[in-house]
This record gives structure tokens, C-alpha cells and sequence, in this order.
């Protein structure tokens, strides 16, 4: 019986799964992943942030799978693609007949001096948590240092997950300052970006509104203003020196780096797949979501990472393993977004929704969107238990 290896338990890894066994396909499946539970990466800054606890938007991978799946929780280390082996941390080497790779996103610094060592960046339940405790503990100290350092915090990048992280710590920040006593005139939140706007994904009307939004709830926002260094508290950035001791770094993310460790030809730890998802040369390797770069037949330019098109291209991929153990054509991946919704806190946002016509939304039914969107698995953005269990 072949084996399929499916690496990574995040949106595209649990959709494969999830379909795989839609399809009833005759092989074994192998789920490896470095933690025991699934998290919702489109939730971890609301995590970091402090508005919500690892367990709102973790679950039990166990649990949520058949039992007929073997769950593996190890670190994947390298792909012997050569000899079709999955290299693990800890475990015997595991042997595939079939790949699926979705092994996600870690933060990308571009190779700013300094900002790797110096700043905190988020890409799981540890990572989001250590942002947090971080900030906590400086507001804290200010009690005893009486250093305004310790309340000013500085959010490197203004994508998506920079303004969604803005808009949370608004929200929490005067929670936390009634907590620790703090002078809630002296707290600082600072953002610094290198293009001259935000949400560069969005219509300009929406990232306008998101900006004012922020800038009204006293949030610096310093756009056209690229980092050159980062140093122990301080962003150095358009000849200007911001200091705090809470540095958090969101300018963008790139692939797993299990991706270049592996020797595959990529761009930020990125693979341009083939039209049914696998790899140039390799028809029984898949990879989806954020290892995958898809180019988009419109504009030539890879489409933007998310969950959304991780979840279609899960399905696809699926598809084509079936195909292939029954000796089928695959099919061709054809993507069609539905959508992009940016939260602004809890109770606010912006989306841009292109289904049932195109629609632009802001302010607080923005939080009822989103939350009708994960709730119901609309736009299959988020909520994987609900997603695995439907259809
Ligand atoms: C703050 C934030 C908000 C976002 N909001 C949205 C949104 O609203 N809508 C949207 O569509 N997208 C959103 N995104 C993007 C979206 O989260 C990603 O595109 C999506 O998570 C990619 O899914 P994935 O399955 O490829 O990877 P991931 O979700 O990163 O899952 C990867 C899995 O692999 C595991 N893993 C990683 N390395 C190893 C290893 N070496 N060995 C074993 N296991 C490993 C991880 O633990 C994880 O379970 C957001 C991202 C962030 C950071």
C-alpha cells in the first residue's frame, strides 16, 4: 500500500487530510507535525496581543482526525527527496510514495542588520505567546524603572498582520494600563512602514479608513519610512531613532526553511509549482499553502499567501493524489479569492468580499462579517475543526 507523508497540520495540511480521506483514497496516511494540536495562524495576534488564550484557537489533532491516520508529532529536519524519505528530529526516517508539504510560514526579515536578533516575531501558539509575556513584563517593570521605554511599543510593518496586531493592542492597551497603574499618557504605540501605505492588498478607500482608524485610536504611523537596523531598543529608521523595549517584527514571512534545507529551487523558501501543484520533475511531490507560490495567470506574480488558498489548494491536491492511485488525469488548480477581511481589534475592520457581486465594508459590521465568515466556514478563512467536519 503507498504511503502519502502529509507535513504540517496547519489549514492546507488538515484540508489534505480532511479530503484525502474524502476520497477515499487506498493508502496510508502519515500526518507529521511538530506540535499536538492544530493552531489558527490567522488568529495568533490576537494572541499575542493578549485578547485571546492558546486554547480558543488551538484543538487536539488526535482528536479531530480518524483514527485510520497516523499522527506523528516530530520535527520535520530535511526532505531526502532522492531517496523519498522524510528526515525527522527525533523518529526513524519516514518513507513516502507520496509528498504533501505544507509545513507554513516563519517571519522573513530581509536580512536587516540586526532585526533577527533584536525584534520578536510570531508564527506559532510559543512565538505569540513570548510577544506577549515580553510586553507584559516591560509594562510591568516600569513600576520600578520609571523608564518610558518600557511603554513604548513599536510594531515593525503595516501588512496585514501588522495592522491586525495594531488593531488588537489598541483594544488591550488600556486594559493593561489600568492593570498595571501605568500613565496611559506615556504608553507609546508606534508603527513603522517602508511603503507609503498601509494594506497594500487593499483597495486605497479601506487602507485610508484602517489608517485613520488607528491614527484616531493614537497610534504613530510612520509610512515611507524604511528600517535600516535594528538594535537592542532601538529601530533605527528613516534617519530617525525610535526607541521601546517591546520591538515586534511583521514585515512579511517566507516558507518553512525545511524548503531550502531540502534543496529545492525556491524563492524565499518558496517552490513555483506545476498547474496541479507538484513540484517541476517530481509529479508525487505536492506542495500547498505558504511553502507553494501559485502564479496568478493575470498578473504573473505569485498570489498572496493565506489560508483561503491554502484550503483550495489542499483540495486540489487531494484530488490529484486519488487521480494518480487510480490512474487518472489531475486536475488543474484554478484559483478564484472570495475575499479579504483585516480585523482591526474586536469590534472593527476593513474587507474587500468578491462574492455574490464586490463588495467594500468598514467599521464595526466588519467584526460580524469575520465573525460569520469563520463561524460558518463562508470563506473557509478559519475554524478548521468546523471545516474538517463539514461536507
Ligand atoms: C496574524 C495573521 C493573520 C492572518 N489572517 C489571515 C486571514 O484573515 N485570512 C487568510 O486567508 N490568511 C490569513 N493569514 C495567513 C495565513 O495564516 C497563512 O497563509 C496560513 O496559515 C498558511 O497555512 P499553512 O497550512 O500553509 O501553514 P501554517 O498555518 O503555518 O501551518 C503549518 C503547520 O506546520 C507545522 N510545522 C512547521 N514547521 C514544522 C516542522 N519543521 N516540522 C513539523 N511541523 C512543522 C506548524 O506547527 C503548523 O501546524 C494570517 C497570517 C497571520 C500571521
Amino acid at each position: 500500500m503507498a504511503t502519502i507523508a502529509v507535513l504540517g497540520a496547519g489549514y492546507a495540511g488538515m484540508r489534505a487530510v480532511k479530503r484525502l480521506i474524502h476520497e477515499k483514497v487506498d493508502a496510508r496516511i502519515v500526518l507529521v507535525n511538530d506540535h499536538p494540536y492544530h493552531y489558527e495562524s490567522t488568529q495568533l495576534h490576537e494572541i499575542a496581543a493578549g485578547n485571546k488564550e492558546p486554547a480558543d484557537i488551538t484543538f487536539d489533532i488526535r482528536e479531530a482526525v480518524p483514527d485510520k491516520v497516523d499522527v506523528v508529532i516530530d520535527t520535520v529536519e530535511r526532505i531526502d527527496r532522492e531517496h523519498g524519505q522524510v528526515m525527522l528530529k527525533n523518529g526513524e526516517p519516514l518513507a513516502y510514495d507520496y509528498l504533501v508539504n505544507a509545513l507554513g510560514f516563519e517571519s522573513e526579515t530581509f536580512g536587516i542588520p540586526g532585526a533577527e536578533e533584536n525584534s520578536l516575531s510570531f508564527n506559532n501558539i510559543d512565538s505569540a505567546m513570548a510577544v506577549r509575556e515580553h510586553m507584559e513584563k516591560a509594562l510591568a517593570n516600569y513600576a520600578t524603572s520609571h523608564d518610558e521605554n518600557d511603554l513604548h511599543i513599536v510594531v515593525c510593518g503595516a501588512g496585514f498582520t501588522g495592522i491586525e496586531l495594531l488593531g488588537e493592542l489598541a483594544w488591550r492597551m488600556p486594559q493593561l494600563a489600568k492593570g498595571y497603574e501605568l500613565p496611559e499618557d506615556l504608553i507609546k504605540l508606534i508603527c513603522i512602514e517602508a511603503s507609503p501605505k498601509v494594506l497594500g492588498m487593499l483597495p486605497e478607500s479601506l487602507a485610508t479608513w484602517a489608517l485613520d482608524y488607528l491614527t484616531g485610536k493614537g497610534i504613530a504611523m510612520h509610512t515611507g519610512t524604511a528600517i535600516t537596523e535594528v538594535r537592542p531598543g532601538v529601530v533605527v529608521a528613516g534617519g530617525q531613532e525610535f526607541h521601546a523595549n517591546t520591538i515586534i517584527w511583521t514585515t512579511g514571512v517566507r516558507g518553512s526553511r525545511v524548503i531550502c534545507d531540502s534543496g529545492y529551487e525556491q524563492r524565499r523558501n518558496r517552490v513555483m509549482v506545476q498547474e496541479d501543484l507538484s513540484v517541476k520533475d517530481h509529479p508525487n511531490e505536492f506542495l500547498v499553502g505558504d511553502v507553494s507560490a501559485v502564479p496568478d495567470v493575470q498578473t504573473g506574480r505569485p498570489y498572496p499567501t493565506t489560508a483561503q488558498i491554502s484550503i483550495a489548494q489542499a483540495d486540489v491536491v487531494a484530488a490529484n493524489i486519488a487521480a494518480r492511485l487510480t490512474g487518472h488525469e489531475p486536475h488543474k488548480f484554478v484559483f478564484k479569492s472570495v475575499g479579504t477581511v483585516c480585523s482591526l481589534g474586536p469590534h472593527a475592520g476593513v474587507a474587500q468580499i468578491d462574492m455574490m457581486g464586490h463588495w467594500k465594508l468598514k467599521g464595526r459590521k466588519v467584526g460580524m462579517v469575520k465573525r460569520l465568515v469563520n463561524d460558518r466556514s463562508v470563506l473557509e478563512l478559519a475554524h478548521v475543526k468546523e471545516m474538517l467536519e463539514s461536507n
